[in-house]
């Protein structure tokens, strides 16, 4: 789950973490009185309009503009609250249709004495791999990160954590020296990372992304943005956080599968799988691949597919216009084949209107009577019992 910006500084506030502050705003009087507000709490003179969408690069698309004044804010707030603002990271990037802007952060300006401040890069991931939480880190903050990493991947640094001991002291004093902070900066820095550090662990973040962390002209270290993505598997541990959740920002589809109990991930392929349990899900998208097609989605429908659930899964999958096929494979362990095959028969005649063939995997229990049950039933449903002989269907299907 991701946060917004805002949201992801409130929580890292929480762990001491210095932000740059701001006022949450839906409307030009709410950003007036947010400006008003900040001045008298942080003395600031100028202050930044951030739209609050789940996507960055926002300043490349005119989402964070500077005001120097009254008059300026209330011309960028009115633009920004309401527009489709197009990054390369919403949908379909620059080109796309954009993200609508709900709401915009009235954020003080850290930029004072703007030639004596250093913008630098840090996250902190999993790094599958190695089994580790990495912290990668840049002089080079404020730009795109990819960028600097392909042109200059020598200055990208990473900083492994062990995690039965943490992030430990020397490794916070390596990456301060790796960014050429000295004096007051770098004591500040040495807290920075400390408190950011014990915010990922504390929150069960997978991933946190601040850049541009900014050191200010006096020397202090400041979390300028904030990128947010939270373990929604750890979720249940903050409920706090999880009503931070925004479903204006989340796949209309995803978040109605949720609402279903359906694990639904929306894809760009032409194949639409339906799957029990998360790994044989995975390998069905490999044998998707393998035979020649492209996953449409990742669809878990748990181990309870009874006839109503795989109705609803049809419903969704079929919502996507790029569907040329649908791949049902389920392993009857608890949940019986005969059951699901009759499932899939009832969804499909309820729904009146499937027009892609759907090809289906039963194994398991009572395997053998839910092909019958579907051989049997005068629809467009193949059935196949072996994996190979579902991926052979799919390809001829889909060409
Ligand atoms: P992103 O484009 O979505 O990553 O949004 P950011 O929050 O990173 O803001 C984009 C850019 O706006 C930053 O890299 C800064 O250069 C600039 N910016 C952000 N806050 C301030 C500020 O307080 N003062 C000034 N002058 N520029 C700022
Ligand atoms: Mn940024």
């Amino acid at each position: 789950m991701n946060l917004h910006e805002y949201q992801g500084k409130e929580m890292l506030a929480s762990y001491g973490v210095t932000i740059q502050r701001g006022k949450l705003a839906h409307t030009v009087e709410e950003a007036v009185a947010g400006y008003e507000q900040l001045k008298a709490e942080t003395g600031t003179q100028f202050c930044v309009v951030k739209a609050q969408i789940h996507a960055g690069g926002r300043g490349k698309g005119g989402g964070v503009k500077l005001a120097k004044n009254m008059d300026d804010l209330k011309q960028h707030a009115g633009n920004i609250l309401g527009m489709m603002l197009k990054t390369p990271q919403t949908p379909g990037g620059m080109e796309g249709e954009g993200k609508l802007v709900r709401k915009v952060l009235i954020a003080e300006d850290c930029y004072a004495d703007f030639d004596k401040c250093k913008e630098y890069y840090v996250s902190i991931l999993m790094d599958r791999e190695k089994k580790r939480n990495v912290i990668i880190y840049s002089t080079e903050g404020g730009m795109n990160i990819e960028e600097v990493a392909e042109q200059t991947p020598h200055l990208v640094h990473k900083e492994y954590i062990d995690p039965h001991v943490g992030l430990r002291d020397f490794q916070k004093r390596n990456i301060a020296f790796n960014l050429a902070l000295s004096g007051n900066a770098y004591k500040e820095f040495l807290k920075f990372i400390g408190n950011l550090y014990k915010a990922f662990i504390g929150s069960d973040a997978s991933l946190f992304e601040i850049n541009p962390c900014l050191k200010t002209a006096d020397d202090r270290i400041i979390a300028v943005d904030s990128k947010v993505t939270l373990d929604e598997n750890a979720l249940f541990r903050h409920p706090d956080l999880e009503a931070l959740r925004d479903t204006d920002e989340e796949d209309p589809t995803e978040v109605e599968a949720k609402g279903y109990g359906l694990n639904y991930v929306n894809l760009d392929g032409n194949v639409g799988c339906m799957v029990n349990g998360a790994g044989l899900a995975m390998a069905t998208m490999d044998i998707i691949k393998l035979s020649g097609g492209s996953p449409a989605n990742f669809l878990d429908v748990g181990g309870t597919a009874d006839a109503a659930r795989v109705e609803q899964a049809f419903r969704l999958i079929l919502r996507d216009s790029n569907v040329k096929a649908i791949l049902i494979n389920i392993f009857g362990g608890i949940v019986r084949c005969d059951r699901v095959a009759q499932g899939v028969v009832d969804a499909y005649r309820n729904m009146g209107n499937v027009t892609v063939p759907i090809i289906v995997r039963l194994q398991g229990t009572n395997a053998d009577i839910a092909k019958e049950l579907i051989d049997n039933s005068g629809l467009e449903v193949h059935s196949a019992i072996q994996l190979q002989e579902a991926a052979d269907l799919v390809k001829k299907m889909i060409s």
